[in-house]
């Protein structure tokens, strides 16, 4: 029998299919071949098999074109898929997801965040990252979310938490976070400081830092502590933490008016301008 052979069967499979005549379609007076009606090509072609002709089915250049936009198409969903996926595990707080520099006011320690994401290679490559330190409200915790979205974006594993999450985490876990932590490319890690000031706190928030430390990661660090007040931590059980953040991070300070109260100010402009007719003049 013809179809004992692997060719045998590739051939009976490719001999029992037919190709199949779509709406305008039609077979050549020339070679007898069904030519697509769309693009004027082949969708049949003759093949040689064990030295006899036979007639099979191909791609029209039309459906090689869809076939390929097709792929694309798919390519493009599969890459989204992926980046959804890094953000949804890499950014806990899903408010943070959608924080983007397009939206931000542009001031300058965006532009310098910007410059961060844009040097990123280079900045990953030396293990430099940043320490934002500022009063509540000054837009930290808003800029580190715009370096982790657009670096998401770019197809880098960012991870975004913060130290009471960290601090959350048993004893026993805390191996296994760290661990997990330490897959991603960028750690930022949102309100150093607001932890108790206890042992096991200091611990392990140095534990953490340390990790990322010894392992080269970058960290983004944000503080509602000023500079100062890190510096002279001197004596303290979190000058171990401090002094090693120092060392990996350069300081970003935010200063000026809280976000959160421009926010405040924006939304009572836009009521008053609802209610009343006219923003406030100031
Ligand atoms: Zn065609």
């Amino acid at each position: 029998m013809a179809l004992e052979s692997l060719g045998g069967i590739i051939s009976g499979m490719l001999l029992g299919r037919k190709a199949e005549a779509e709406d305008g379609d039609y077979y050549s007076n020339a070679d007898g071949l069904l030519y697509c009606g769309k693009c004027h090509t082949q969708k049949e072609t003759i093949t040689d098999i064990n030295g006899e002709s036979f007639t099979v089915p191909c791609m029209c250049k039309c459906g090689e074109e869809e076939w390929e936009r097709k792929e694309q198409e798919w390519q493009k969903e599969q890459h989204r898929i992926r980046i959804e996926n890094l953000r949804v595990s890499g950014i806990a707080d899903d408010s943070l997801r959608d924080v983007r520099f397009e939206d931000s006011d542009g001031c300058e320690n965006i532009q310098k965040c910007q410059a961060f994401v844009d040097h990123w290679d280079e900045i990953n490559a030396q293990n430099t990252g940043l320490l934002m330190s500022g009063p509540v409200g000054t837009g930290k915790t808003y800029a580190a979310a715009c370096i982790a979205n657009a670096l998401i974006d770019r197809g880098v594993p960012v991870l975004m938490t913060n130290f009471p999450t960290i601090l959350s985490t048993s004893k026993f876990e805390m191996n296994e976070l760290v661990r997990q932590a330490m897959e991603y490319d960028l750690i930022i890690v949102d309100d150093l400081g607001v932890e108790r000031d206890t042992d096991y706190s200091s611990e392990t928030v140095y534990q953490f830092i340390d990790a990322c430390y010894r392992r080269k990661k970058p960290m983004i660090v944000t503080t509602n502590l000023s500079l100062k007040d890190l510096r002279v931590q001197e004596g303290l059980r979190y000058k171990r933490i401090y002094d090693r953040v120092l060392q990996m991070c350069v300081p970003m300070v935010f200063t000026g008016e809280s976000r959160r109260v421009e926010i405040r100010k924006e939304k009572a402009n836009v009521l008053r301008e609802i209610v009343f007719g006219k923003a406030e003049e100031s």
